[in-house]
């Protein structure tokens, strides 16, 4: 974690909860982080809880997040939600190009640059989700594959917008498999994303942007992975629907 950056843990709750449960779940996480102080919390629930849930987060020390949104402004794209409605709901951050969105749903990195490009547009932080397969790993493709992910994300934005973008590197092989990177694979990822950030962007944005991991982040690996130099924080999923496993995540930020 680097001195210059805020430790961000945000917990994306994916299609889970109903709404009486996603209200409970926000009542205790509001409860049992409010003491923390010195971290950035925000919780990311399915999109049909996302305004009881910032009602009950309102005024507080935990920000809410979209798990997705269209890029065009409006029109004729059933099912989908656009960043100004988004804004509507009191909601800060969203995440753009979850390994589910892109593997499940098919979205290519250059839409997903779309949707961060819309986010800025919209006043919402993007959180630019990349990350390689087992296969991609296996084949030595994990550089290559994340740094098509950053530069089509990253696509036409300035160094301010990239700096008040959020990066997650979610190798996708740990997501929800309960198989953790280690705190040295992940580190090795996240410099590299860091590296091509300062020969894009100069150092001063490169030292700026928070890069979280996200891959099944639990109470027990949270501090030797946010203890590494380049990570800012975490993105969790499963351990995210209890609120005493988030809080203690998130209190496992370095000091
Ligand atoms: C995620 O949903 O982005 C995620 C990392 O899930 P999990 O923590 O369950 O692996």
């Amino acid at each position: 974690m680097g001195t210059l950056r805020r430790c961000l843990i945000a917990g994306n709750w994916k299609m889970h909860t109903d709404r009486a449960g996603a209200v409970a779940l926000a009542e205790a996480v509001g409860q049992s982080v409010a003491e923390l102080g010195d971290v950035d919390v925000a919780v990311i629930p399915p999109a049909c809880f996302l305004e009881a849930v910032t009602a009950v987060l309102a005024g507080g020390a935990v920000a809410v997040g979209a798990q997705n949104l269209h890029p065009a402004e409006k029109g004729a794209f059933t099912g989908e939600i656009s960043v100004s409605m988004l804004r509507s709901l009191g909601v800060r951050y969203v995440l753009c190009g979850h390994s589910e969105r892109r593997h499940v749903f098919g979205e290519s990195s250059a839409f997903v640059g779309e949707k961060v490009r819309a986010a800025h547009a919209g006043g919402l932080v993007p959180v630019l989700c990349v990350g390689e397969t087992l296969e991609d790993r296996d084949a030595g493709r994990t550089e290559a594959v994340v740094a098509e992910q950053l530069d089509l994300g990253l696509a036409s934005l300035d160094a301010a917008q990239v700096e008040a973008t959020v990066i997650a590197y979610e190798p996708v092989w740990a997501i929800g498999t309960g198989r953790t990177a280690t705190p040295a694979q992940a580190q090795e990822v996240h410099a590299f994303l860091r590296a091509r950030l300062l020969s894009a962007y100069g150092a001063a944005c490169a030292a700026a942007v928070r890069i979280q991991y996200g891959g099944s982040v639990k109470p027990d690996n949270a501090a030797e992975l946010l203890a590494q130099p380049d990570i800012d924080g975490a993105l969790v999923g499963g351990a995210s629907l209890d609120a005493a496993s988030f809080a203690k995540i998130a209190a496992a930020r370095p000091a």
